[in-house]
């Protein structure tokens, strides 16, 4: 018997529409992908009732949860295929490979401490052979860059003053990839007079469900809903510039954990545009944003469009004057966190992305934005250079009035 265990019932509302097949973008490429009615509802059925069965298919999974949001009878989708996965795993074990991408947060921390050496040895061709050899993660990968000056090094405020205050999830990708991001958001937060403090927070989990490690997400959500219910409790509100993150602590936690608790963090967590809409919404953003004559496509990850909030970085982008920002409304980008780094997989997660491929090709703006930073890498491996996050584009728009007030 495995160590956790998931009370999930709503599987016996499938109506086996298959509304959810036609949606997974998994499934959209591959005959090989049982889909997710029956690796999510039908599977859990019959692993609760036969110990044997075990489906190795279950791996294609991606967790992105887009099955969650075509499902008419409110069935929890990725919370099932989630569950498929650590049942698969339990019977059939976990590769070194699987085991350390699903350790997003201690890649981070030993890649960052050596991160020249590191940095230049992802890209070193032999190198990237011996990885694919040993590791079985394709050569042609492209790895996002670490930072030796991550964001906990440089960012370690624990407690906010103000009357507003948030607490933030930075997040593995922001922590020890993309530091800019969090300081760019620190940045918008002391311009709206908001002070930040970042608490006790390990990696959010996902790249452990993703990878059927349940037992060591289960802990990680334990330890975090922990950490940020004490600052919920004093009436901070949780913000994280991650989609993915921001999904797993309002979707995952509750369902996963299903304890009060859990339920009281996840109804205080915002995605950073969610929050500077919200702000707006309760008439206390800082308006004061300079033109920028700038095009720009937004790319909505798959976790983004999960959390069923629509697209409050469009929203808020259009805030800014002369800024145009257009939806590309196209789909998943299939690098799927750590999926795209496996061999077995890099074709697929290439398939996968074509689509969003092809409508960037075809557009003319000055640059893609996104929240997640995975998307970002798929982007940047299918050529499209230029990818920020939101948030730079906030800040940039706020400094640009200030700079007009010196001169
Ligand atoms: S989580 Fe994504 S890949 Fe997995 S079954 Fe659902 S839609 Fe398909
Ligand atoms: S969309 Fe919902 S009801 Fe329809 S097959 Fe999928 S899980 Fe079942």
């Amino acid at each position: 018997m495995p160590e956790w265990s998931v009370i999930d019932n709503s599987f016996d509302k499938c109506l086996k529409c298959n509304a959810c097949t036609v949606i997974c973008p998994v499934s959209g490429v591959s005959l090989d992908f049982g889909g997710p009615k029956h690796l999510g509802p039908e599977y859990k059925r019959l692993t609760d009732n036969q110990i044997t069965v075990n489906e190795p298919s279950i791996e294609l999974c991606t967790l992105c949860g887009t099955c969650d949001r075509s499902c008419p009878e409110g069935v929890h989708v990725s919370l099932l295929t989630a569950y498929g996965k650590a049942v698969h795993a339990e019977k059939s074990g976990t590769t070194l490979r699987d085991l350390t991408l699903s350790r997003a947060e201690l890649v981070g921390k030993l890649a960052s401490a050596f991160a020249p050496v590191t940095n230049k040895v992802m890209k070193i061709k032999p190198a990237r052979k011996l990885m694919e050899w040993t590791m079985h993660i394709p050569a042609e990968r492209q790895f996002p860059e670490y930072k030796y000056n991550h964001f906990k090094k440089k960012y370690k405020k624990k407690e906010a003053t103000t009357e507003r205050k948030v607490a933030f999830f930075s997040g593995c990708y922001t922590t020890y990839n993309a530091p800019h991001v969090g300081e760019a958001f620190i940045k918008v937060m002391e311009y709206n007079g908001i002070e930040v403090a970042l608490p006790e927070q390990k990696c959010c989990g996902v790249p452990m469900f993703a990878n059927g490690q349940m037992k060591q997400g289960l802990k990680n959500a334990s330890s975090n809903t922990n950490s940020l219910l004490l600052y919920v409790n004093e009436g901070y509100d949780i913000v994280t510039t991650c989609s993915s993150c921001a999904s797993s602590l309002k979707k995952d936690y509750p369902a996963f954990l299903q304890t009060e608790e859990a339920v009281k963090v996840s109804k205080n967590i915002y995605g950073s545009e969610e929050y500077l809409r919200k702000l707006y919404e309760e008439g206390e953003l800082n308006m004061s944003l300079a033109s920028l004559d700038e095009k720009a496509g937004y790319f909505s990850p798959c976790h983004m469009k999960g959390q069923g909030v629509g697209t409050p970085a469009i929203d808020v982008l259009e805030l800014i004057p002369d800024y145009k920002v257009e939806d590309m409304d196209a789909g998943c980008c299939g690098q799927c966190g750590t999926f795209g780094f496996k061999k077995e997989k890099y074709p697929l997660s290439m398939r996968i992305g074509n689509g969003m491929r092809q409508t960037i090709a075809e557009s003319t703006k000055d640059y893609i934005v996104t929240e997640c930073g995975m998307c970002k890498n798929q982007l940047n491996q299918l050529a499209v250079e230029k990818v920020k996050h939101p948030i730079e584009i906030i800040k940039k728009s706020y400094e640009s009035v200030l700079e007009k007030d010196r001169l």
